[in-house]
């Protein structure tokens, strides 16, 4: 089976962050366009480390910090946790709104680079709980190699 990921960039541009900002009712800044635009040209989900490498000193880490879990609660970015336990950020596929992702799916990572990708289109079981139980989160991940790593 061949899955099929989300490897191609978003193809968004500064108008269409514009828009994301304003229907989640965050005022557009520079920082939270730049954080967005970043995250675009990946094919992988990125980590706060790696998008202050990016970044270097455009924006503080506080404020990156602050644009992150702001953009997390309103449903733009999910978080996800590669090989090392690292927050890896990814855009979220469907409109999630605050505080409630419902697009969750499986994740890949790539043993050799620690590469978060989204497969989207695969969608998580539906979990049967035990009686007064009440779930938050799914997570799996499928371990393996990336096609980048593949080819070396
Ligand atoms: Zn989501
Ligand atoms: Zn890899
Ligand atoms: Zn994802």
């Amino acid at each position: 089976m061949k899955a099929e990921m989300s490897t191609e960039n978003t193809g968004l541009g500064l108008e269409e962050f514009s828009q994301i900002l304003k229907e989640n009712k965050l005022k557009v800044t520079q920082p939270r366009l730049r954080v967005l635009e970043v995250i675009s040209t990946k094919t992988s989900a990125i980590s706060q480390p790696e998008l202050e490498k990016i970044l270097g000193t455009e924006i503080d880490r506080v404020t990156l910090y602050r644009i992150l879990a702001s953009f997390e609660e309103k449903g733009i970015l999910h978080k996800v946790f590669d090989l090392n336990g690292t927050a890896t950020y990814a855009f979220c596929s469907t409109r999630c709104s605050a505080d409630h992702h419902h697009d969750q799916h499986v994740h890949f990572i790539c043993s050799v680079c620690n590469s978060v990708f989204c497969l989207d289109e695969i969608a998580l079981p539906k979990i049967k709980l035990p009686k007064d139980f009440s779930l938050h989160a799914i997570a799996i991940n499928a371990v393996g190699l990336c096609d980048q790593c593949q080819k070396k």
